[in-house]
């Protein structure tokens, strides 16, 4: 499996772009004609740099308005390819990409195309240069990959051959089927790029919107398996045109790239076992089985203020670790650590991020496997000093620097507690709150960073994202997505602040970066859990009254729960599944938050429609009083 990227794919200049490229470990980059158009180096140094930094060059791009041209702009085209000829003899290329025709002068007809790239291939064999010719979702008379195929077919010559692009194929829904007629000796290139699912323009939507396979929407997988069906065993090349990853870090935006291939290439390989494509074997996507725990990192001041929040909800302290200065609280199946070490991975997270969630723990079918699937798709792996006689706990670090650990299902678990913790009974237990799950992890992050962790965790684990859904915040949008397995059991809610105004984005701001934000935990009686709750001395978040008027009308209340609704402060939402059920805590440390939530029948959400009115509130309760808006 060789891999490739365009140029235009990623931020920087020329050479910032290779060292990105090379750095995350692709064989191979596309040029775009106007990243060398733009630096300053000849030619022929530009090509040096691109064998210097140990890449392959795989096609220089875009050669437009070809085919089909009357006279005399017909003759003009030839000689402006012989002079794209000659570049690619000082760049060392050997491949350039025709696309299709999209001038208002150009005339229809395969045969008449045909004929053009036949002399054009007849050109570029006197050159000793190939020509790939890729069909435009909105080229004028040729739009679609079977007629650019059935033009190559006619064309004829062995200089001549078909780049296939998926956005361009998928964007217009043509059946990828139709790819595994196609001889894998005519497809010189293959092009990948994802979308989201947008209704506009193609070419507005191609030239902002593209994205790495599987950050999209579209069908990529099913395009690949009919090229790996093929037989093709040459470049994949991403190629994507898109504004946020245009100002992103190059270095981050390549890495995600790499590991988009790889992660797409392995569903491919599961499906066509015949590809010639020789795809690196690894562990399959990994089922994940929820939160094991979830590790927290604070001072000795600040773990005192973070106990007593625990306990107020309902948790005991039970256990302490045997050589580090780690605390557990349990309540149900809910394990909540608090480290205070003061060397270590814990405190170098706390020096950058204060008191914080530096680590979680997935419970996960096979732990080791865990960890050799995501070193295969890129992430880099965490080793830390155990204390003689504890368990190494398998770990990886996470996209914004956490750890997460990944721990066996079944025996195993019960390990980590009885070998590394000397277990204790809390002396003077809350009032248990009945919380028995952690019912999702809400992490939140800058909007650019999201599509990262999104490709990150549907990469390693078996889950499915739902589609983006913006929240308002009194300051901002945050574009919010979930990614959960197929029995609830891990739900992981992603949120992406494009504003240091929101909620979210004020906790970026705070922390230093992005973390864990707020820890959601499952009752079976969300009154219970509040009257449990009120008698800790816990003070909810208080909800305006207004949204009860509200949502007692919308839903068509009983006035008997829409009272104690309101009395407790709890938030409402139902679907045609069922019901959920919301109480929030104020917020901790500027903007980390608990919630309490019931899920009854199989309501599947996560209380969307309440978000604004509960980030209303959580500003109102940050803000101490005479203080301005944050
Ligand atoms: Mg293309
Ligand atoms: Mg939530």
């Amino acid at each position: 499996m060789k891999t490739s990227i365009a140029t235009v794919s990623i931020s920087g200049d020329l050479a910032e772009k290779l060292t990105a490229i090379a750095a995350a470990g692709f064989d191979g980059v596309e040029i775009f004609e106007n990243d060398l158009l733009a630096f300053d180096a000849s030619p022929r140094d530009v090509g040096s740099m691109v064998r210097d930094a140990g890449l392959e060059l795989t096609l220089f791009q875009p050669f437009r308005d070809f085919e089909g041209m009357p006279e005399p702009q017909r003759s003009r085209t030839f000689d402006r390819a012989e002079r794209k000829f000659d570049l690619m003899g000082e760049l060392g290329a050997d491949l350039i990409l025709v696309c299709s025709n999209t001038s208002t002068v150009s005339l229809g007809g395969i045969d008449r195309a045909a004929a053009d790239l036949r002399e054009l291939g007849e050109r570029a064999a006197k050159r000793g240069v190939r020509v790939g010719y890729e069909a435009l979702a909105w080229g004028r008379h040729i739009n679609d990959h079977r007629d650019a195929w059935e033009i190559v077919r006619r064309a004829d010559h062995a200089n001549i051959g078909l780049i296939l692009d998926s956005f361009h194929s998928l964007a217009r829904k043509i059946d990828s089927n139709s790819i595994r007629s196609i001889p894998s000796d005519k497809i010189f290139l293959v092009q990948l790029a994802d979308a989201p699912l947008i209704d506009m323009d193609l070419l507005y939507w191609s030239r902002h919107f593209r994205n790495m396979p599987g950050e999209g929407d579209l069908p990529v997988k099913d395009f690949m398996r009919a090229i790996a069906a093929t037989g093709y065993n040459g470049y994949l090349s991403l190629e994507i045109f898109n504004d946020q990853f245009r100002g992103g870090s190059a270095r981050s935006i390549a890495v995600d790239g790499h590991r988009s291939l790889v992660y797409l290439m392995d569903q491919v390989r599961r499906e066509e076992p015949a590809t010639a494509l020789d795809v690196p074997a690894m562990p399959d996507r990994i089922a994940a089985h929820g939160v094991e725990f979830v590790e927290f990192v604070a001072n000795d001041e600040e773990a005192g203020a973070l106990a007593a929040f625990f306990r107020s909800i309902g948790f005991r302290k039970a256990g302490q670790h045997v050589s580090k200065q780690v605390t557990l609280y349990r309540q149900g199946g809910i394990n909540l650590l608090i480290n205070t070490e003061r060397e270590g991975f814990a405190h170098s997270s706390y020096l950058v991020h204060g008191t914080s969630v530096c680590a979680i723990a997935l419970k996960v079918e096979d732990a080791a496997a865990t960890v050799e699937r995501a070193r295969a798709l890129g992430a880099e792996i965490f080793h830390q000093q155990v204390g003689p006689g504890e368990l190494t706990i398998p770990a990886i670090r996470g996209v914004g620097g956490g750890i997460i650990y990944f721990v066996d299902q079944g025996p195993e678990l019960r390990k980590i507690w009885e070998n590394d913790f000397e277990l204790v009974e809390d002396a003077n237990p809350p009032g248990h709150a009945g919380l028995a799950e952690i019912d999702h992890v809400g992490q939140t992050m800058v909007y650019d960073e999201m599509l990262t962790w999104l490709l990150f965790y549907t990469s390693i684990f078996r889950t499915k994202k739902s589609p983006m859904v913006d929240i308002i915040d009194p300051s901002g949008v945050v574009r919010s997505q979930v990614i959960e397995n197929d029995d609830g059991s891990l739900r992981l809610t992603l949120n992406g602040a494009e504003n240091r105004r929101t909620l979210a984005g004020h906790f970026i701001t705070e922390s230093f970066g992005s973390s864990v934000q707020h820890l959601a935990f499952s009752t079976d009686d969300i009154f219970a859990a509040a009257a449990a709750l009120r008698a800790n001395g816990f003070e909810p978040l208080q909800i305006s009254h207004n949204y009860y008027d509200d949502v007692e009308a919308r839903f068509g209340l009983d006035p008997e729960l829409a009272d104690r609704l309101r009395a407790e402060n709890i938030l409402y939402d139902a679907d045609a599944q069922g019901e959920y059920f919301q109480l929030y805590s104020p917020t901790h440390n500027e903007g980390f938050f608990f919630e309490i939530v019931q899920r009854r029948g199989s309501y599947n959400g996560y209380g969307g429609p309440n978000a604004p009115f509960r980030i209303a509130a959580q500003k109102r309760s940050l803000r101490p009083k005479g203080m301005p808006r944050i």
